[in-house]
């Protein structure tokens, strides 16, 4: 089987979602030639912004539903793509059955990155409700393998942020300012990769003959932290400490027990994460996994400090806007001077 795919074109289903936008930014300034697939429904604006701005830097457009198998067998043999990246978000992750199935027909397609980005979904098991999207994902994962089609599957781990445990898109959010939630001790690590980077990255793997039929994970060294250490280190960013509230994890349990969609499917990752350790309680020695630093050991990540001074940036540029001035940053007191417990 050949894997080379040597700059074969790209067709990214999901480039106006959160993590679809870093992959089709990534996939553009890799010079690739890249296709996005859109859903047709031109009310969202925002949608039509970003589609708007990515055809701009060279994206073809294409309409259509991964779940139209007919349709994608036929986008997918015109306009002869050789790699296909799904970033369909949570709720639409069995639509890409259909889609695998097309990429089967097709024959066209070198490489399938479905819709994971998070963690190994063979190998954590979140409490409800994030258990039923993990069981989904392992649904394709499944289908994937039975017909054949070459995949990798990218293990991304956290974005790098504030890792909030209601909101699924935590980067768009400022650090705390007022305390911390910190979930149990806070002594439990896990990894956290810049937006960019899991573009970057993941358009690395996409036709390196290493990557072919495995998971890749996202194990930055640089940027792997625990609930205490991020927030010493966004107290050093804005020059003052908070109060720190314990989270525990009967909090994170009844939280995801609500089952109110999708905070509650936050909440039961952020328990197998903070409490669980599901991103570091095993080692990655199989011989369908490899490790991205050691796949690209000359390219950097972007460190959460980098990370965090954006969200300090973005902060001064809001406080500016309302008030025209930038407050004075109180001084440095003793980390961890406060701490809180809320149960
Ligand atoms: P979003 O909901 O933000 O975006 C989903 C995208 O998929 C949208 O562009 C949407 O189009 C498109 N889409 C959905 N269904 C279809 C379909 N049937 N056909 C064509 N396009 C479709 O998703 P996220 O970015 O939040 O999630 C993507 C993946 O990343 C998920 O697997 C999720 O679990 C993971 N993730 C990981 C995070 C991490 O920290 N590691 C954080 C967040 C997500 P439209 O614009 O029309 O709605």
């Amino acid at each position: 089987m050949t894997v080379s795919t040597s700059n074969g074109r790209v067709l990214i289903v999901g480039a106006t979602g959160f993590i679809g936008q870093f992959v089709a930014e990534a996939s553009l300034d890799a010079g690739r030639p890249t296709y996005v697939l859109l859903r047709p429904s031109s009310e969202n604006h925002s949608k039509n912004k970003i589609a708007k701005s990515l055809q701009d830097r060279g994206a073809i457009l294409l309409n259509g539903v991964a779940k139209d198998k007919e349709l994608m067998v036929k986008l997918l043999k015109e306009h002869h793509i050789e790699i296909v990246i799904s970033t369909v978000g949570g709720e639409r992750v069995l639509d890409q059955l259909c889609l695998v199935e097309a990429i089967s027909s097709a024959g066209t397609v070198k490489r399938f990155l479905p819709s994971e980005f998070g963690h190994d979904v063979d190998r954590a098991n979140p409490v409800e409700p994030g258990l039923k999207m993990y069981k989904e994902k392992r649904q394709v994962r499944r289908l994937v393998e039975k017909l054949d089609v070459p995949y990798t599957y990218i293990c991304c781990n956290s974005i790098a942020s504030w890792p909030y445990y209601d909101n699924r898109h935590p980067s768009e959010v400022i650090p705390p300012l007022d305390q911390f939630q910190i979930y149990g001790d806070g002594s439990v690590k896990a990894y956290f990769v810049a937006g960019t980077d899991i573009g970057k990255f993941t358009m690395k793997t996409v036709d390196d003959i290493r990557t072919v039929n495995k998971s890749v994970h996202f194990r930055p060294a640089c940027n792997f932290y625990n609930m205490n250490e991020l927030a010493a280190l966004w107290e050093r960013k804005i020059r003052r400490t908070l109060p720190r509230a314990t989270v525990t994890e009967d909090d994170l349990l009844s939280a995801a027990e609500e089952n109110r969609i999708p905070q509650s499917i936050v909440a039961s990752f952020t328990h197998d994460i903070f409490i669980k350790g599901c991103q570091v309680n095993f080692s990655i020695d199989g011989l369908n996994e490899t490790e991205v630093s050691s796949l690209y050991p000359d390219e950097p990540f972007r460190t959460l400090d980098e990370c965090f001074n954006d969200f300090l940036m973005k902060m001064k540029g809001e406080n500016t806007k309302q008030s025209n001035e930038i407050p004075a940053p109180k001084p440095v007191v003793e980390a961890f001077a406060i701490t809180a417990t809320c149960a």
